[in-house]
């Protein structure tokens, strides 16, 4: 697969040198009198990254948040072997035992969709290609130098302004960082400040532009032309401020129980992983990732995070997808027929979930005719970490209907049944005091 490709070829440089400038102008000699051209391109925006380098001039890098007990900012280690053993369902075999849910309400598999590089104009079609599956979750992952047309008001069409992307927020869906220059002009002898600067800057704007917004995902941009190619970068920089990024493998699944939070498997070409049959001679990389696999008890993807992402779609009305992007709309419908089985989830919500599960412990603390009462807690940083977990509590059978609280406040409460015994499962939060789960009276 193209990840232990890139493994194995020499780590790319923290920035690009100066000299890089040289050999885009002779690329750009090269190119045709007219159209666009990415050398061409680059070396036209230099004077305005150059101006707006210099308003950080006396940028420094922001400490990390360091969190309070001993908690985990978050789980930065490539992980080399399984974190836990994965399991089918988990049924509690007595009452009053409650295990944690692999995924939110139990589902079997977790998916997510990400939209990359703004492209404002397409929002509203977005939105409609949503509704129309029933819902998608999108995270918009933002450059965000110029939104409200900061740096080029030429461009502001594409970026967006903070305006949008608050009624964006306010619709329920998702914005996370793709950086504030998108590696525009990676060279710091021109003034850029660095792989730190695009991790922290970026997730100070979103956060101070847009009310509520808490940025919690990075998503590292890739070079429109060689020479700007930085990548081996952001890591170092990356775990300092997110609490997880995307990655580069350029395949969509993620095992549920050995997630590199860091390095989150995804893809944009989405064809190859949504076959209506694998063909023989399909790489192995691409026949053993299809998308259908995460709910298949047979393979080693089964119950994992599928994750997928595109760019601009440059057409303008929702129901052309499924003959512009015949791929994409064959995902979404994946996602919306399979809702019984599949936790169709924000990305970050996704990422917080599994690094909280990852470190969670359950407790019992009482079981008696009044209810059930539980500490839930988890090794991460509770002020970043605040995505509820679904805890699945096995209810004495005489039990019909239950509610529950946590320190007190009512949260999201469902019963289901298997093999004649109830369960209940509930939303709670790790380390937001007792959980309690009590029989309503009649
Ligand atoms: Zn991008």
């Amino acid at each position: 697969m193209p990840g232990a490709l890139f493994a194995q070829s020499p780590v790319p440089p923290v920035a690009a040198p100066l000299s890089a400038w040289t050999e885009i102008e002779a690329e750009a000699a090269k190119a045709p009198p007219t159209g666009y051209n990415a050398y061409k391109a680059a070396l036209a925006s230099r004077p305005m990254w150059k101006n707006y380098f210099a308003t950080y001039a006396n940028w420094t890098a922001p400490a990390p948040r360091v969190p309070a007990d001993g908690r985990l900012p978050n789980l930065s280690e490539k992980p080399r072997q399984p974190r836990f053993p994965l399991t089918p369902r988990v049924w509690p075999a007595k009452p009053g035992e409650a295990s944690v849910c692999l995924w939110e309400d139990d589902k079997v598999a977790a998916v997510s969709f990400g939209i990359d590089d703004n492209n404002a104009m397409e929002v509203p079609m977005w939105l409609e290609i949503s509704r129309t599956y029933g819902g998608i979750p999108i995270t918009w992952n933002l450059i965000t130098s110029n939104i409200d047309g900061v740096i080029d008001r030429g461009r502001v069409g594409s970026a967006g302004t903070w305006t949008l992307w608050k009624s964006v927020l306010d619709q329920g869906y998702q914005i996370q960082s793709h950086s504030v220059s998108h590696v525009g002009n990676p060279v710091l002898e021109d003034g850029w400040p660095g792989p730190d600067w695009e991790a922290a800057e970026s997730m100070r704007q979103l956060d101070t532009n847009l009310p509520g917004q808490h940025t919690k995902v990075f998503v590292p941009p890739g070079a429109s032309i060689k020479f700007f190619a930085v990548s081996g970068a952001w890591r170092a920089s990356v775990v300092k401020y997110y609490a997880s990024a995307r990655g580069s493998s350029g395949i969509p699944i993620n095992p549920a129980n050995q997630t590199d939070y860091f390095d989150i498997r995804t893809t944009a070409n989405i064809g190859p992983f949504v076959a209506d049959e694998v063909t023989p001679g399909t790489p192995a990389w691409i026949a053993n990732n299809q998308l259908k696999s995460i709910l298949d008890p047979a393979h080693k993807n089964y119950r994992g995070w599928a994750t997928f992402f595109t760019h601009a779609l440059n057409f303008k009305d929702a129901a052309l997808l499924t003959t512009k992007d015949p791929a994409l709309a064959k995902v979404f419908d994946f996602y919306n027929k399979n809702r019984d089985q599949l936790w169709v989830g924000q990305f970050a919500n996704v990422a917080l979930y599994g690094q909280q599960r990852d470190t969670a412990t359950i407790k019992i603390l009482r079981t008696d005719a009044s209810g059930i009462a539980l500490d839930l807690t988890s090794r991460m940083d509770p002020e970043v970490f605040d995505y509820p977990l679904t805890v699945k509590v096995r209810l004495p059978d005489a039990w019909a209907a239950v509610a529950a609280s946590q320190a007190g406040s009512p949260v999201p409460c469902s019963v289901v049944r298997n093999d004649g015994a109830t369960y209940a499962l509930v939303k709670a939060r790790p380390d937001r005091g007792e959980i309690l789960v009590a029989p309503k009276k009649n």
